[in-house]
């Protein structure tokens, strides 16, 4: 190993680092700041969008075509409550009602008391 401060082993060092990340003083880097449990501001040094690899911050979402299609057919349960079967339900209590009213109609011409309103 070649040390060049072999005669200042105390002296600030400078230039690259062994592991070959950029050199960079950590008392000087942007902070997290995120809020704690106890109440201060995370002091871990910030990413590029501001918050340390601890606070992240939430996902955005899916943004390609494909990505909102996966999500939408990981939440798809049993179709329960889709447009088409709510539409459908709505026509057959539509028919449900109309029947029972030309029943009552019938019976009402035809003098029964006969009736499948409850
Ligand atoms: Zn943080």
């Amino acid at each position: 190993m070649d040390n060049k401060n072999e005669d200042r082993p105390h002296a600030k060092r400078s230039g690259w680092l062994k592991n070959d990340n950029p050199p960079g003083d950590l008392a000087k880097v942007r902070r997290c700041h995120a809020k704690t449990r106890l109440g201060g501001s995370c002091k871990a040094p910030a990413m590029k969008n501001g918050r340390c690899r601890m606070h992240g911050g939430k996902s955005t979402g899916p943004r390609t075509p494909e990505g909102i299609e996966k999500i939408r057919a990981s939440h798809f349960k049993h179709g329960e409550y889709t447009k088409r079967a709510r539409e459908e339900r709505r026509q057959i209590r539509a028919l449900i009602k109309s029947l029972g009213d030309t029943i009552s109609e019938i019976d009402e011409s035809a003098g029964l008391s006969v009736s499948i309103k409850q």
